[in-house]
């Protein structure tokens, strides 16, 4: 599968291999003050099950099927591979004639999250406009692509749906090189005729929902904008037409090559490190890791502890590089290049900073500018 991937005006054509890996040997959950428990150490789980809920009414489930194990603020669920599993009794054959209150019960009852908050109390908003980014908001990272790709009629008809009942303007954004997913939509976009479909280049940072917002949808008020990706949109579908939480999530892994990339679906909650080692075979110990965005330098030191949750995106495992700031010499790059206008150089970043990592991916000097330390 290839995909072109523009940056700074360079178009490149990516290779990208899909893998899957949906036996990890267990799955973690990090216990949060406050939260709800509902399971005990050495209890059999089956994949749905209810494991805990936060302070703030998100919930948390098994993935995988098997005995708990509680420990240091951890609950493991050590997978017998039986894929033994919860069914829900409110499945539905069709989401086409679901009511408002019907979704909002779903979505509530069964606390699913987007961006660490209840999806429900974004629908309960008063937005006036829905977008849809089915995009990736970072370089180098085809989730979000792949998961719209693998279910493009279910999440047009998603949007269809909240555009309907919500009675809201909406808009699916596609990035314009990404020919499977604009083909196939095009193909079936008379069906949706609450769908707007919007194209646009793939450019970093103009992915993002902030610039999205401010280059494309200038009439609306930030805050009036209800954004959702593939997987928050994904999530609202497995709630409404089965009733259940979603179980499996897609990372990108980048070895350092800037034409080839992994996407592998995964269980959420399996080991990061576990996966790296299984699938792509590699040992990571003497690489420089990077998450979400290698431009910000912000380094990860714990693959092995690492789980899959919605904020792990992409890793990038790069050859060992001594990466030595040298002094400023005052090029104007950084400042240039920061689209949002700011002065990466201040003492202390302006908070509309997007952290974007683009002010350190163009620094001659190699000064990390989103660093407190610089
Ligand atoms: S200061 Fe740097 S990281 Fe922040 S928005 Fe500007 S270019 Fe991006
Ligand atoms: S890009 Fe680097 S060297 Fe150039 S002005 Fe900014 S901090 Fe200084």
């Amino acid at each position: 599968m290839k995909l072109t991937y523009k940056f700074n005006n360079d178009e490149k054509r990516i290779d990208i291999e899909r893998l899957d890996y949906l036996t990890p040997n267990s799955t973690e959950i990090y216990v949060r003050e406050g939260d709800t428990i509902y399971v005990k150490d050495n209890d059999y789980l089956y994949i749905n099950q209810l494991i805990k809920e936060s302070t703030s009414g998100i919930k948390s489930y098994a993935t995988v099927s098997g005995n708990v194990e509680l420990e240091n603020g951890i609950i493991k669920v050590n997978n017998d591979k039986s894929d033994s599993s919860f069914v829900s009794e409110e499945a539905l054959d069709d989401i086409k004639d679901v009511k408002k209150e019907e979704i909002i019960k779903r979505c509530e009852s069964l606390g699913i999250d987007y961006e660490n908050k209840l999806i429900v109390n974004k629908l309960k908003g008063n937005s006036r406009l829905l977008i849809v980014n089915a995009m990736d908001v970072e370089p180098y990272q085809f989730n979000n692509n792949y998961l719209f790709q693998d279910n493009v009629k279910e999440l047009l008809e998603t949007i269809e749906l909240l555009a309907k009942r919500f009675n809201i303007d909406a808009y699916l954004l596609l990035n314009k090189y990404d020919d499977n997913n604009v083909n196939a939509v095009k193909g079936v976009i008379n069906n949706y005729q609450d769908v707007n479909l919007k194209v646009i280049e793939d450019v970093f940072p103009y992915n993002t929902n902030q610039i999205v917002a401010k280059k494309f949808f200038k009439e609306y008020k930030y805050g009036d904008i209800l954004f959702l990706d593939s997987f928050a949109l994904y999530k609202i579908y497995f709630a409404i037409k089965n009733g259940l939480p979603v179980s499996e999530r897609y990372i990108t892994v980048n070895l350092g090559d800037p034409n080839k990339a992994y996407v592998i679906k995964t269980k959420y909650g399996a080991n990061v490190g576990e996966i790296i080692k299984e699938i792509i075979k590699i040992d990571y110990s003497d690489r420089d890791i990077y998450l979400n965005n290698f431009m910000r330098r912000v380094k990860c030191d714990n693959l092995d502890s690492l789980i899959v949750t919605d904020n792990i995106k992409s890793i990038f495992i790069f050859p060992k590089e001594n990466i030595v700031p040298s002094k400023c010499i005052k090029c104007g790059k950084c400042v240039d290049i920061c689209p949002v206008g700011i002065n990466p150089l201040a003492p202390k970043l302006d908070s509309s900073c997007i952290r974007c990592g683009l002010c350190n991916f163009v620094c001659p000097a190699n000064i990390n500018l989103i660093s407190k330390e610089k």
